[in-house]
């Protein structure tokens, strides 16, 4: 199962991520992810990413592009995968047709997180990571059991930097000019399926599941 997962910063995309893969065991590639990775590791990707990401700008094209197309040559892509946060532009959806025409191969979903702008803030900045596994929290939302610390792992949670408010709100404008022409793209693809991201967490998952099957 080849699946795209489209929405605005703090639709759920990365909540919902966990899920899909856990259900349908396929690998979950986040550019965000292997961008904060590399900022972690001081790499010269993560260097060159960093004052993009910290000003809520997209990365260029030309440093994404080719991270992803070389994680797609993986060999542990061939029962599918699903991509988080990419693509995020007109070219990067093309690169990406581009390439899974050269190989005869298709996407079998892109989903759109729906979510109204006015919760998408509040969803942003509340939200916690753990340091150790990568789950995600909600301060209010999706609180671990005990505060601060991962109920999988026992690590400790943090707030990504990007999760202030201005860099949010400049993420979202962001979101809008240059990500949501998507939508219209993967229509006319006949490959656009949307979801209700205002419902619970669970809820999502199960109208998610609807979709992908059993
Ligand atoms: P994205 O990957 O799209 O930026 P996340 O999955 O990280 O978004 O979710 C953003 C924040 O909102 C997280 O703190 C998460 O726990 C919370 N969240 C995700 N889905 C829901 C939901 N359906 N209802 C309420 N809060 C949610
Ligand atoms: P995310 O974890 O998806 O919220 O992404 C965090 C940040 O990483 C974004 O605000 C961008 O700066 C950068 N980023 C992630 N994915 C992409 C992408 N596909 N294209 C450009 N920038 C990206």
């Amino acid at each position: 199962m080849k699946l795209v997962l489209l929405g605005p910063p703090g639709a759920g995309k990365g909540t919902q991520a966990a899920s899909i893969v856990e259900k349908y065991n396929v690998p979950h590639i986040s550019t965000g992810d292997i961008f904060r990775k590399n900022l972690k590791e001081g790499t010269k990707l993560g260097l060159e990413a960093k004052g993009f990401m910290d000003r809520g700008e997209l990365v260029p094209d030309s440093l994404v592009v080719d991270i992803v197309i070389d994680r797609l040559s993986n060999d542990d892509v061939v029962n599918g995968y699903l991509l988080d946060g990419f693509p995020r532009t007109v070219v990067q959806a093309e690169s990406l047709n581009e390439y899974l025409e050269k190989n005869e191969d298709s996407l079998d979903f892109v989903l759109n997180i729906k979510v109204d702008p006015n919760v998408l803030v509040e969803r942003a900045v509340g939200r916690r990571i753990c340091k150790n596994c990568g789950a995600t929290y909600h301060v209010k939302f999706n609180q671990p059991k005990v505060e601060g610390i991962c109920d999988k792992c026992g690590g400790q949670l943090y707030q990504r930097a990007d999760d202030n408010e201005e860099t949010v709100a400049n993420r979202i404008k962001v979101y809008m000019d240059e990500t949501s022409p998507l939508i219209d793209y993967y229509s006319k693809k006949k490959l656009l399926i949307d979801i209700d991201g205002q419902k619970d967490i669970m809820e999502v998952f199960t109208d998610i599941v609807r979709i992908l099957g059993e």
